[in-house]
């Protein structure tokens, strides 16, 4: 893609720090990270987010998060790790080339969880028959 931030990093266009490569992903340092160490892994095809992209390529980009998240939080000595991705505007995602976000946790580090609030009445039992219609 022409017009694609980490496509242009993923092709040194952009310059990035750069934590690991293989042949489908690519993974970097966050620019604004929320602690140290916070690093986004990318598949090299590019893809807008969950929707869009190839089996095989989300895969590859969970095998490389499930393969760094530990490593990443050894080497800043954090205290836990959150996987995280946005998919559309309305769930924060800023940069349309699919993305995951490893993000080393420090115990009282001030960043919140959202918050829950209990179904009412049926309302699980609706939802979830819902979602299983559509499988
Ligand atoms: P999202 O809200 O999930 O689309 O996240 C996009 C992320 O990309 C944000 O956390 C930004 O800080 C990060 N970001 C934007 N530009 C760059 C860049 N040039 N290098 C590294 N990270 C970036
Ligand atoms: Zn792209």
């Amino acid at each position: 893609m022409d017009d694609c931030l980490f496509c242009k990093i993923i092709a040194g266009e952009i310059p990035s720090q750069k934590v690991y490569e293989d042949e489908k992903t690519f993974a970097f340092l966050d620019i604004n990270p929320v602690n140290h160490g916070h690093t986004l892994v990318v598949p090299k095809k590019h893809s807008e987010n969950i929707y869009d992209i190839e089996e095989s390529d989300w895969i590859a980009v969970m095998k490389t998060t499930k393969m760094l998240a530990p490593k990443i939080k050894e080497a800043v000595e954090a205290d836990g790790i959150n996987i995280e991705m946005n998919n559309d505007t309305a769930a924060g995602q800023i940069v349309f080339h699919t993305h995951v976000h490893i993000v080393p946790r420090i115990d009282d580090d001030g960043f919140r969880h959202w918050p829950g609030t209990p179904y009412k009445d049926r309302g699980a039992e609706e939802i979830a028959e819902k979602i299983r219609k559509l499988l």
